[in-house]
C-alpha cells in the first residue's frame, strides 16, 4: 500500500510517500522557523497561511522524487491532532480534497503516534513491547507500548513539556527560537559543574515530570549574573550546560524507573528533544547498564515531518481503518483513546 502523508500540526509542512512493501519513497519539509523567529514563538494564524502556500509545491516535489504521477497512491494520511486547529484544518482539508479527487480513502493520524512510530523507519526498528519517552515541544510522556494503539500512560509533565522548557529557557537567555538546538550547541562549550540546577521530582517515587521550576531556577541564576553586567559567552555556555544536564538527567532517571517498573528492556525516544545528543548518550549508557537498548529516529524524523505521518497512517490503513466523510481535527486528543490496530481476519 502506498500512502501520501501530510503533516501541518504546527510550524512545519511535512509531506512524504511511504510504501508498505518498499519503505519510504520520498519526503520533503518546509520549516517556518524563520517566519516565527521574530515573534519568539509560533504565531498560529501565520502558520496556517504558510501551510496553504507550501502544500502543493512540496507535494509536487515528493511525487517527482519518487518518480510517480500526482495521485498514484492508495490512500492519504494527515495529522488530525493534537496541534493548532487552523494549521491542522489546512492539512486536513487538503488531504480530504485529494482523497476525494483521487478516489482513495483518507485517515486522520494522531501526531504523537506519528512521533512514537518514527523510529520504525530506521534500519533496526524496535520490537513491541517497549517503553516510550515522548519528548517534544508540547509533550513529555512515558508510555508503555504493547502494539500500535496499545498505549498505557505511565507518567507525564504537570506543567511545561521538555521542549517547551528548552524554548522558554533559551528565550530568557536571549537566544532565538527554537531554543533546544541553540542550548545544545552552546552547552558544548560549557564547563561542567559551574551551574547546577535541580532535577525536578526525582527525589520522590513516580514517573511524573515538572519542568517549570527548572526554568525559574535558570532565571534566578541568569538575573544574578546579569546584575554584574552583560553575561559573557562562557557564562551563557555554562548555564546552557547546567540546564541541559539537569533536563537530561531528570529524563534519564525517570526512564530507568519506567524500565524497572515495567520489567521491559527496550526504550524508544521520540519527538524533537530526542534529537538531543547528550540525552541519547545518557540513555545509551543507562540502558546498557540494564542490558537493554534505546531506539531513536534520525534527527530529521525526531522533529515534525511527513514521513512519520505517512508511516503511522499506513499501518492503520492496512488494518482497514479509514475516516468517514468529514475532516477530523482535534486540538486535544489523548493518545490512549486511539483504537488498537485490529488484526485482519
Ligand atoms: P508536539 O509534537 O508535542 O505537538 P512540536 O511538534 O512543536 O510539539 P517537535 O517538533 O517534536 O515538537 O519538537 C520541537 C521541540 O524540540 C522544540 O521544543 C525544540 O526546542 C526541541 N528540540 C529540537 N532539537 C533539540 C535538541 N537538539 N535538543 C533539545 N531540544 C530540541
Ligand atoms: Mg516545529
Ligand atoms: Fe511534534
Amino acid at each position: 500500500m502506498r500512502v501520501l502523508g501530510i503533516e501541518t500540526s504546527c510550524d512545519e509542512t511535512g509531506i512524504a510517500l511511504y510504501d508498505s512493501e518498499r519503505g519510504l519513497l520520498a519526503d520533503a519539509l518546509f520549516s517556518q522557523i524563520d517566519l516565527h523567529r521574530v515573534y519568539g514563538g509560533v504565531v498560529p494564524e501565520l502558520a496556517s497561511r504558510d501551510h496553504v502556500k507550501r502544500l502543493v509545491p512540496l507535494m509536487r516535489e515528493v511525487f517527482a522524487k519518487a518518480g510517480l504521477q500526482p495521485g498514484e497512491v492508495d490512500a492519504v494520511a494527515y495529522t488530525a491532532g493534537p496541534g493548532l486547529v487552523g494549521a491542522l484544518l489546512v492539512g486536513g482539508a487538503c488531504a480530504r480534497a485529494l482523497a476525494f479527487a483521487w478516489g482513495v480513502p483518507a485517515l486522520g493520524v494522531h501526531h504523537m503516534e506519528g512521533h512514537l512510530l518514527a523510529p520504525m523507519l530506521e534500519e533496526t526498528p524496535p520490537a513491541f513491547p517497549f517503553v516510550a519517552l515522548l519528548v517534544s515541544g508540547g509533550h513529555t510522556q512515558l508510555v508503555r507500548v504493547d502494539g500500535i494503539g496499545e498505549y498505557e500512560l505511565l507518567g507525564e509533565s504537570l506543567d511545561d513539556a521538555a521542549g517547551e522548557a528548552f524554548d522558554k529557557t533559551a528565550k530568557l537567555m536571549g537566544l532565538p527560537y527554537p531554543g533546544g538546538p541553540e542550548i545544545a550547541r552552546l552547552a558544548e562549550q560549557g564547563r561542567p559543574g559551574t551551574f547546577v540546577f535541580p532535577r525536578p521530582m526525582t527525589d520522590r517515587p513516580g514517573l511524573t515530570f515538572s519542568f517549570s521550576g527548572l526554568k525559574t531556577a535558570v532565571l534566578t541564576a541568569w538575573q544574578a549574573c546579569a546584575e554584574q553586567g552583560e553575561p559573557d559567552a562562557q557564562t551563557l555556555a555554562d548555564i546552557a550546560l547546567g540546564f541541559e544536564t539537569a533536563v537530561v538527567e531528570t529524563l534519564t532517571i525517570k526512564c530507568r524507573r519506567a524500565l524497572k517498573q515495567t520489567g521491559l528492556k527496550r526504550l524508544v525516544i521520540a519527538g524533537g528533544v530526542s534529537a538531543n545528543r547528550r540525552l541519547r548518550q545518557q540513555l545509551e549508557a543507562m540502558t546498557a547498564e540494564l542490558n537493554g537498548n534505546v531506539f531513536y529516529a534520525r534527527p530529521a524524523y525526531c522533529t515534525d515531518n511527513g514521513a512519520m505521518i505517512a508511516y503511522a497512517g499506513c499501518q492503520r490503513l492496512l488494518a482497514g481503518q479509514q475516516d468517514e466523510g468529514g475532516i477530523e481535527t482535534r486540538a486535544r486528543w489523548p493518545m490512549e483513546q486511539l483504537p488498537p490496530i485490529a488484526l485482519k481476519a
